[in-house]
């Protein structure tokens, strides 16, 4: 990190300030011009305050040279993470197919689903049983009951699973879950992060609404700083100005993420389009785009889906979206 001092500034105010960087078990190498002081910040520079430093009277710009994240970052791991969800390993070249409902509804609705998304090729299985709605008078979800039913479609169809917490009261539920979802909204709630880093579950870290890729790097580091190295990243789409579809894909995402970390990067078509018809395409974009894995919605009945039917597949489409994302993969490697 690279802090420049404004021009006029006092030598006794360069040593109060590389006193107390140097407080914080930093080195500082001092570089005096004729204009302008430099101070070059050497060390674990990721518990500095860039912004309380930026607001320091003699402060002119602070410039962080390398990432504030280390653990989730490739400098540090150039070798990609491979994360084991079960017996089924993500990343390194381990492809995930991850589908089935939004929200577990019954215990037919979920194994019935499960049966058909494992015929089609998936390889994990999704459902939600604590749902995060907008509105608190929609379906929240069957909650433990909806945890018991998954473990029944894991038993039935022997496939891990994947399910969203949303309180950390609820662990306790979630000791058979093979991974453990956090969602959008909850991707800043640094309390649950840090919980969850002390268990040993993968974590699909999903990406926020209106969050970058630096904050979800960061929230990934919250959950490896305590100890959980198994992070999987998740891209959803994102918040903008464009209304035609539920989110905005964000697909440079992948690219983007694997530059900068060794986590493996999933993509969801389903809540960045929030439209059924435009899930496939967006599917085989993330394939081409060398994504780790591919979330899809899958509901054996998407008019009668107690949320998000209109962007959830029904099995005969996911089985064509699977085998097409398959050949994109061959085509791509
Ligand atoms: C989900 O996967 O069911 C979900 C609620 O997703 P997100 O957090 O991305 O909205
Ligand atoms: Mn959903």
């Amino acid at each position: 990190m690279i802090a420049v001092l404004k021009h006029g500034t006092t030598p006794q105010q360069v040593n109060h300030l590389v006193n107390w960087l140097k407080q914080m078990n930093l080195d500082v190498h001092l570089s005096e011009g004729t204009q302008v002081t430099v101070l070059g910040l050497i060390g674990d520079t990721s518990r500095v305050d860039m912004d309380l430093l930026k607001s320091l009277e003699i402060v002119e710009t602070v410039k962080r040279v390398s990432e504030p994240f280390k653990q989730a970052n490739r400098k540090f791991h150039p070798l990609d993470s491979v994360i084991a969800c079960g017996d089924v390993p993500i990343g390194g070249g381990h492809f995930a197919m991850i589908a089935g409902p939004c929200s577990v509804e019954s215990e037919e609705q979920i194994i019935e689903v499960a049966q058909a998304v494992k015929a089609s090729g998936a390889n994990i299985l999704r459902g939600g049983a604590f749902k995060p709605r907008t509105s608190p008078y929609a379906f929240q979800g069957m909650k433990g009951e909806g945890i018991r039913l998954l473990l029944k479609a894991k038993e039935a169809t022997k496939m891990p699973i994947v399910t969203e917490i949303m309180n950390i009261s609820t662990l306790d539920l979630f000791a058979d879950v093979d991974v453990i979802q956090v969602g959008a909204r909850n991707m800043q709630n640094f309390d649950l992060l840090k919980e969850l880093g002390k268990t040993n579950k993968p974590i699909l870290l999903k990406r926020g609404l209106a969050n970058t890729l630096q904050e979800l790097l960061m929230s990934a580091e919250y959950i490896m700083s305590e100890g959980n190295e198994n992070v999987i990243l998740c891209e959803r789409g994102i918040r903008t100005f464009e209304t035609a579809t539920r989110n905005t894909l964000d697909l440079s995402a992948v690219s983007v993420l694997h530059n900068l970390s060794h986590l493996p990067v999933v993509v969801d078509p389903s809540h960045a389009t929030g439209k059924a018809s435009l899930v496939a395409p967006m599917a085989y974009a993330a394939a081409a785009a060398n994504a780790d894995g591919i979330m899809i919605e899958v509901h054996n009945n998407p008019s009668c889906a107690l949320c998000d039917g209109p962007q959830s597949l029904t099995p005969a489409q996911f089985d064509d979206l699977n085998r097409r994302v398959r050949k994109v993969r061959e085509a791509i490697l």
